[in-house]
């Protein structure tokens, strides 16, 4: 642990602002010197910002939707920065959220945010302490495009990934964090073997499956309710060199649905994802994506994997890529996202578990209620995976031996009140057919928001739930912005 690989970021050391900060628990509010009737924090080897920038970064995310200002930031330069942290929050009724990055939060819906409380940049921790045959133990502020660089070098890489890289581990792993080889892996929550978590009592404790399981299970997909995650061990599999992207149309959403279902039971290739295209007519149909990774010396057998598919005949398509570009296939789009402008517009996203015997209704009742202009090139991903997979007891799926992600990633354009309200209010209608067919809502966009929604949502689970809250942060001090305890 002692030998750190490639720290992301630099961190300031030394009580700067930390040193003059100060909280007055009666009035509610803080100074940037100390004063009389005011409470300094502790001593940090980070620093506590007030600064109206911070602050304002703090209150922004990928959604642009939602601005919760904090009273305070905390860049930690030390994990016994977030135990201080924790404690003190804990101490003057004051709450407290990770944030991936200030400002750069992926979440669209305020979920990292912190009204009148503290952020903490979880960037600033973000050193990968060891990498093993089998394993890396890493910092909670790493990115996942950070661990697979160090990684792929060894011809190693987590199992599952998210179709964007640039995610944070302790974030995607407080969501669930899915992607095309779900099918066989289960979620990123499901290949983590070991936490480092501050809970919400300002303990710092490692758990296993077979150390403080109960927290581990909870910390997992528990969206930031019980603990701060800071440190992570995520499993690493070997992964051969290159991959091999299969693209093909359908007409038919039902044979579409089908063969998704089909791949994810005869796992003849190792990724399977699919989206719903619109042509400039406003017709649409149904892309398959699949992939098989592969060495060189024995590439894969075309014919052999795409036999018995009922995909459009002539639409069938194959490149092949490095492991690497497959996987950070999203890179050079987001460049061009963010050159246009359009990074920065709202995102009000709806990305939900649809059963699959229900599928088909859900999916065409949505695509009948959107009109081409609405979604226009943003994607709308349509996959299928196995909850059988799934191990963490928070993560909330649909019954049945197979569900679908389906994923509406809009961009706001003209981002306007009005037409981030009429899109919201499009994501509420499918949520209420949602409901009606059994499915869940994945909460990383619009979902429940209400510890009445939540409750349903967790449904046999809530009981647990509210169990583990009060276990392990009992003064409900941690991550306001989910919503989910009032
Ligand atoms: C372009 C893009 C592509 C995406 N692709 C995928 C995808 O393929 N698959 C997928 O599953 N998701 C995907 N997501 C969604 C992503 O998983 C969520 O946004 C998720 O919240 C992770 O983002 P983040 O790391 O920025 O975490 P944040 O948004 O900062 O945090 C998410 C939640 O976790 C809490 N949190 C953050 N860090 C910690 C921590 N260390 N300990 C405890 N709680 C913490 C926050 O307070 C917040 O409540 C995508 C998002 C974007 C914007």
């Amino acid at each position: 642990m002692s030998n750190p690989i490639l720290p992301r970021r630099t961190v300031f050391r030394g009580a700067l602002l930390a040193a003059a900060a100060a909280f007055n628990p009666v009035g509610r509010s803080w100074a940037s010197e100390t004063r009389p009737g005011f409470i300094s924090p502790p001593p940090l080897d980070g620093q506590l910002l007030l600064d109206d920038a911070a602050r304002t970064a703090a209150a922004e995310d990928y959604g642009h939707i939602v601005h919760h200002r904090p009273w305070a930031v905390l860049v930690p330069g030390s994990v016994n920065d977030i135990v201080k942290m924790v404690r003190f929050a804990r101490s003057h009724g004051l709450r407290i959220a990770g944030s991936s990055a200030l400002g750069d939060s992926h979440s669209t819906q305020g979920q990292a945010q912190v009204a009148a409380g503290i952020v903490i940049d979880m960037s600033a921790l973000s050193t990968l302490h060891s990498i093993d045959a089998t394993s890396a133990w890493v910092d909670a502020g790493v990115q996942w495009l950070q661990l697979l660089n160090a990684t792929v070098l060894q011809g190693k890489s987590p199992p599952t990934l998210t179709d964007y890289l640039e995610l944070s581990i302790g974030g995607t792993l407080s969501v669930g964090g899915i992607g095309g080889q779900a099918f066989r892996s289960g979620l990123q929550v499901d290949n983590v073997l070991e936490l480092e978590v501050v809970t919400g009592r300002g303990d710092l404790v490692r758990c296993s499956p077979t150390s403080h399981k109960m927290l581990f299970d909870s910390v997992r997909g528990g969206l930031g309710q019980f603990g701060i995650i800071v440190r992570a061990r995520i499993r690493l599999v070997a992964v051969p060199s290159h991959a091999r992207t299969y693209t093909a149309l359908y007409n038919s959403l039902p044979a579409f649905l089908a063969d998704q279902k089909s791949l994810t039971d005869d796992g003849r290739f190792d990724y399977v994802e699919g989206s719903v295209v619109t042509a400039a007519d406003g017709s649409r149909s149904f892309q398959l994506e699949t992939v098989r990774y592969f060495d060189p010396r024995a590439p894969p057998d075309d014919a052999a994997l795409l036999a018995g598919l009922a995909f459009q005949p002539g639409t069938a398509r194959a490149t092949d890529t490095s492991y690497f570009d497959f996987v950070n296939r999203l890179a050079p789009l987001v460049a061009f996202l963010k050159a246009q402008g359009l990074w920065s517009l709202p995102h009000p996203w709806l990305n939900v578990f649809v059963p699959q015997a229900r599928a088909a209704t859900f999916v065409q009742y949505v695509l009948d209620n959107t009109p081409p202009e609405e979604i226009g090139e943003d994607p709308v991903l349509l996959y299928a995976f196995r909850p059988s997979r799934l191990t963490a007891p928070f993560v909330r799926v649909p019954l049945g031996s197979h569900a679908f992600l389906f994923s509406l990633l809009r961009t706001a354009n003209p981002g306007t009140p009005g037409n981030v309200a009429a899109l919201l209010a499009k994501n509420q209608l499918f949520l209420d057919k949602l409901k009606q067919l059994g499915g869940k809502a994945y909460p990383i966009s619009s979902g429940p928001r209400t510890p009445a929604e939540w409750r349903q949502h967790f449904g046999v689970r809530w009981p647990w739930f509210a169990i583990a809250k009060r276990a392990f942060d009992p003064d409900n001090v941690l991550t306001p912005g989910q919503g989910i305890f009032a």
